[in-house]
């Protein structure tokens, strides 16, 4: 037997498949879709299985050397995902396949991520009457012949049982078993309120057509229990589903959620899983005993056949945007597969992409709407507080209101949260004799102080050194720490607020498994006040006893470069603002900032998604943005400041002259100039309808693959410049 395997070579878009032998003693009647081991030019490479083929006798064909997978990883369906990512992205096909697994059944992760099997022990049934004095060893057969089959480990008395084992009498043998993943949450049966019960019977309507539908629902307007109603009728129907969340800080909350209804009928995949975990989750859905997956953005390549429905909540978070290649779009993904699997896709927000709404309101999407929260609980009061004026107050970090807010309820025992959204101690160190700034040696960013490790750190290549109490400069000792993260504000609550218990959630204290969950459960349990933390507190979280909000500087998201800080900070004002008064006691924010006449900040106090749509809408269409064009960037980097320009300049040159309905802006130097000692140039094209677009952005990959003094690769719709 000869099958076509497709491998990664060196050139990479030379999507070629190379034809091995199978030997007789690896047969297998199941090989599309599996990985093997095969010999490609002295080095021993894996590859995907794409087809049979037939004996040449041009060359000759060597044998592969393992069959890697027991059950195909790829179905048909997902081998031609990957050809239409490879054209959408232009990126090479091998990426695609390799970018649909989980870590843990990738190559090189080699312990951990096999079958966990445990030994378990059962009397022989073929001894009728055994011949037993002993009291101890005639307890452990009564308890047998009750329970069947149980746990080696559980039984106690060890000697007494190996006695039994030696006389035949009873039987021990491993069994394959998964490993537990996740609580579950109990669950009281919840009626769905009248507003609830349409948009589901809407949603349930669309079921067995391929739509796609947004639903635009404030935060707690009770989506997730939408979701959960029609999910159940989809399984019901026979049918499977994928449920997709953000990254992590979502997940704990959630998916105990959906377990606590679909039990075992559910694999969950996330990120916070150890590889053995993900490996028998994904193990279950592979052998068809799972029905629905939920799980963060590589979810969507769940090997679900028969899907029923997609659903993407918080769609608008960049999340779902890989950002490595294949760099692709989850929606896009999640369409391609719904019309293979003629089923809806919808997409769940609060702070809808300003691209999905306009969508949905051309009528290319379908609209639905949960204005308001369960029972009419009103969304928090909001106040603005303009720190130009207290900052003149001597108020740094905490201005007059907001420190009376979080005094306030400590003192009534409520809790509050405060977001800022930048980690570490200060964001840099400076020098006040000289003013010397310590960067990065490998980047051009300053270095982030973080206290408890006592380093400064670079945020991009990880980079840390010691921090110096002597400018290198100058050889003062006049250092001086500027800016604050969340490691200092942490330490300023416990200085000024007596009755504050703190916990901090961001990525330097959720860096371990299961430490973001356990943040997360301190909380709830009301051991712990205030919750500070990065964008990681905004989303999803569900702390019925949070009264008060805090937003410490809203201008850091303003501030990026980039056409979306605007969005970006009205969505991450909306979410954090809706985690307060949830339950029973009315919440309340406070938003500080630089920019308090800013259109996000204004509309965001105000709840009002739409106006601020309208005047972003406004905006982007006076500056050519999209929806009203697309974005591709093609991002040049070379460790060769000026071979790297020079490129990025002949290609901005050569895409000029060759495409007329687009406007080519750059070369620019990207937002950040030098990333690990590479330099990094972008051009940027806007363009609507542009019908050589693929094939120009095509010659360009071609021209420069192989190259090593250079890397040249795209991005669609790209989230960061
Ligand atoms: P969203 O996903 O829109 O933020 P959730 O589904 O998480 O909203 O609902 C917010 C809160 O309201 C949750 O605590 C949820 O259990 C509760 N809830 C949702 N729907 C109902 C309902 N019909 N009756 C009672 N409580 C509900
Ligand atoms: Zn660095």
């Amino acid at each position: 037997m000869y099958v076509k395997v497709l491998i990664e070579t060196r050139v990479k878009s030379n999507d070629m498949t190379f034809t091995y032998h199978v030997p007789s003693n690896v047969e297998d009647n199941l090989l599309i879709g599996k990985r093997v081991l095969v010999p490609f030019s002295n080095r021993t490479v894996e590859g995907f299985v794409l087809g049979y083929d037939a004996k040449t006798d041009d060359y000759e064909i060597k044998d592969i050397i393992k069959i890697i997978d027991d059950e195909p990883v790829l179905n048909d369906e997902l081998i031609n995902l990957g050809i239409y990512m490879s054209k959408k992205y232009l990126c090479p096909l091998i990426n695609c396949y390799q970018s649909m697994l989980p870590k843990a059944l990738k190559a090189g992760v080699k312990n951990g991520g096999g079958i966990k099997k445990l030994l378990y022990v059962k009397l022989n049934d073929n001894v009728i009457n055994a011949d037993v004095k002993v009291k101890r060893q005639l307890e452990i057969i009564d308890f047998l012949k009750d329970n069947k089959e149980v746990l080696k480990s559980s039984i106690q008395s060890k000697s007494s049982l190996s006695k039994l084992i030696e006389k035949g009498i009873v039987l021990e043998y491993y069994k394959e078993t998964y490993r537990k993943v996740e609580t579950e949450l109990d669950r009281k049966e919840i009626l769905l309120t009248k507003e609830q019960k349409l948009v589901s019977k809407t949603i349930k309507s669309y079921l067995n057509k391929q739509l796609v539908t947004l639903l635009y629902g404030v935060t707690g307007s009770g989506k997730t229990e939408v979701y959960i109603d029609v999910v159940k009728e989809v399984v019901k129907s026979g049918k499977s589903a994928i449920i997709l969340v953000p990254e992590i800080s979502l997940t704990p909350q959630i998916t105990a959620r959906f377990k606590g209804v679909f039990k075992d009928e559910i694999a969950i995949l996330h990120s916070s899983l150890s590889d053995g975990e993900r490996y028998d989750e994904y193990r279950k859905i592979i052998r068809k005993e799972v029905s629905v997956v939920i799980g963060a953005r590589s979810a969507i390549f769940a090997p679900l056949n028969n899907i029923g429905i997609i659903i993407i909540d918080e769609e608008h978070s960049e999340s779902y945007k890989q950002e490595n290649n294949p760099r692709y779009s989850t929606l896009d993904i999640a369409v391609e597969r719904s019309k293979t699997h003629e089923c809806p896709v919808i997409l769940g927000s609060a702070t809808p992409k300003i691209e999905s709404y306009a969508r949905a309101k051309k009528g290319y999407y379908q609209l639905l709407e949960l204005p308001s929260r369960v029972n009419n609980k009103p969304l928090p009061n909001v106040s603005i507080v303009d720190m130009k004026k207290e900052i003149r107050k001597g108020n740094a970090i905490f201005s007059d209101e907001l420190r009376n807010k979080i005094n306030d309820r400590l003192i009534k025992k409520e809790q509050v949260m405060l977001l800022l959204n930048r980690r570490g101690y200060a964001n840099y160190l400076t020098c006040n004799n000289c003013g010397f700034v310590f960067k990065c040696p490998n980047c051009d960013i300053t270095l982030t102080y973080h206290k408890t490790s006592g380093m400064m750190r670079c945020h991009y290549c990880g980079y840390a050194s010691k921090k110096l109490e002597v400018c290198p400069a100058c050889k003062e000792k006049s250092i001086k720490q500027m800016g604050v993260g969340t490691e200092k504000l942490e330490e300023k609550i416990k200085e000024e607020f007596p009755l504050a218990k703190v916990l901090r959630m961001d990525a330097d204290t959720t860096s371990k498994k299961g430490s973001h969950n356990k943040i997360i459960s301190s909380f709830n349990t009301g051991e712990y006040n205030v919750l500070v933390g990065t964008q990681m507190i905004s989303k999803g979280l569900n702390f019925p006893c949070v009264t008060l909000v805090g937003v410490i500087n809203a201008d850091v998201s303003l501030n990026i470069p980039n056409f979306r800080s605007s969005e970006q900070t009205f969505s991450l004002l909306d979410q954090v603002i809706g985690r307060c008064g949830r339950a029973d006691k009315e919440g309340e924010a406070v938003i500080q900032t630089f920019n308090p006449d800013h259109y996000s900040i204004v509309c965001a106090s105000n709840h009002d998604y739409k106006s601020f749509f309208n005047h972003e809408m406004y905006v982007r269409k006076k500056l050519n943005y999209p929806p009203f064009c697309f974005i591709a960037l093609i991002k040049i980097s070379s460790k060769d400041f000026n071979y790297g320009i020079g490129e990025a300049k002949k290609i901005s040159n050569y895409l000029r002259q060759n495409l007329k309905n687009t406007s080519v802006l750059g070369p620019s130097i990207a937002s950040v100039l030098k990333v690990n000692n590479n330099y990094n140039f972008s051009v940027i094209l806007k363009y609507k309808k542009e019908e050589k677009l693929y094939y120009f952005l095509n010659q360009i990959i071609k021209i420069y693959e192989g190259n090593a003094k250079i890397k040249v690769s795209l991005d669609f719709d790209p989230i960061n410049f």
